[in-house]
């Protein structure tokens, strides 16, 4: 579905459910990270782009101080009172958006009431960034709505600032940045320690990114992401920095010693991804698309075996991959997003696409009895009213 056809299927929902057309419209995209995974709260670098895959707002202003939200996705409402400072409640999606308008009230930006209908093509706990793309759509909504338009930077880390808050997810800043900031036809390669991001082209039309949901999620404890963050801060706690940013590989071989062997190996993929990050976007400039490839399976690798946050679906689309190789037409694979389930991205010859596709799919329903969804995407913009 494209954004034009998801923008008037929400509209007319809207219509439906209140009687009259909306008389705005906002949008923000998922987001697919090529490379650069668990680098964000290490102050690394991270290279995301916007997907083609969107979450849209239709939304009127409405006389009674209150928003009042349906999600199609999840077909069901919410009434938010903005008269008094907005809280944490019920249900559970709506603390995205809650949280959201929470920033805004805290920047004393008057909220006017309104009526509005979410509606999205980003999966949701897919690892393609719903969250964010529900949190800065509803930022961009609300930006129109109060005729205030907030700092890109300023909104991201409202968004960031929601998530962690309200949905209780310690996130990095990547999702958030990426969504509001994401540019047609370009990569970001953001620095999540200085905040600035820097747009490396991709527009050859013989190559494509092409994203695999294994459709599984492994919840595990639930504990997982809070302890390689503090496993991280515990080695760079050891190696006397600031963060893993701060350390190379000479100086971790030098500690080696003085840490376990766990902690060990979860800084030797933040710091050895961190180096892949920044060496992938200039292998992106160059064109060298093999290359940039070989970082991308190191990556996944170094997930797996050190960071150990993928999982055996993950391995195995990597693998299918991997294994049809630059003569299949694949230069490069991985598992992206936090891991334990979600997404594969990859690094494909446009022309072999339909093939690739009908490969992996048949052997991973051979292998797991699931399907996996499959869809290729061009670098995307970001958030932006369309209305
Ligand atoms: P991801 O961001 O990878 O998709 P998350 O677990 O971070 O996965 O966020 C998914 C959650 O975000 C959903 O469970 C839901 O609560 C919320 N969400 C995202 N999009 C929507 C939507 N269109 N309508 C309602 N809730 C949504
Ligand atoms: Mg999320």
């Amino acid at each position: 579905m494209t954004l034009t056809e998801l923008a008037s299927e929400t509209s007319r929902r809207f219509q439906e459910r209140y009687g009259h057309a909306p008389l705005s419209l906002v949008a923000a995209p998922g987001r697919v990270n090529l490379i650069g995974e668990h680098t964000d709260y290490n102050d690394g670098f991270v290279f995301p782009m916007g997907i083609e895959r969107y979450t849209v707002i239709a939304a009127s202003p409405s006389a009674l101080r209150r928003a009042q939200i349906f999600s199609a996705d999840t077909n069901s409402e919410v009434t938010i009172d903005l008269e008094s400072t907005v809280t944490r409640g019920q249900p559970s999606w709506s603390n995205y958006m809650r949280g959201v308008i929470a920033g805004f009230q805290k920047l004393k930006i008057a909220i006017p009431g309104f009526d509005a209908l979410v509606m999205s093509s980003v999966p949701m706990g897919g690892g393609l960034s719903s969250s964010a793309a529900l949190e800065v759509s509803t930022a961009t909504l609300l930006e129109a709505a109060s005729n205030h338009r907030l700092d890109p930077v300023q909104k991201a880390l409202l968004c960031q600032k929601a998530e962690q808050e309200f949905a209780g997810v310690p996130c990095g800043i990547m999702d958030q940045f990426t969504s509001v900031m994401a540019k047609e036809g370009h990569l970001l390669l953001l620095d999540c320690r200085s905040r600035t991001t820097e747009l490396v082209p991709l527009t050859n039309p013989d190559l494509s990114i092409l994203i695999i949901n294994s459709n599984v999620k492994h919840e595990l404890t639930g504990g997982e992401y809070a302890e390689r963050r503090a496993q991280c801060e515990r080695a760079a706690q050891i190696l006397s920095v600031a963060s893993l940013r701060d350390a190379s590989l000479p100086m971790l071989e030098a500690d080696r010693a003085r840490m376990e062997p766990l902690i060990y190996h979860r800084a030797l993929h933040v710091i050895s991804e961190i180096a892949r990050t920044t060496e992938a976007a200039r292998e992106m400039r160059a064109g060298q698309w093999s290359k940039l490839g070989q970082l991308m399976y190191a990556s996944h690798d170094s997930l797996r075996d050190d960071f150990e946050v993928s999982c055996a679906e993950l391995d195995l689309l990597m693998d299918l991959a991997r294994k049809l190789g630059e003569r299949g037409g694949v230069f490069g694979s991985r598992m992206t997003g936090g891991g334990f389930g979600g997404c594969t991205v990859s690094l494909v010859e446009t022309r072999s696409v339909d093939a690739i596709c009908q490969h992996i799919g048949a052997a991973y329903r051979e292998k797991t009895g699931l399907e996996a969804t499959m869809f290729v995407s061009r670098p995307a913009g970001g958030a932006r009213v369309l209305k």
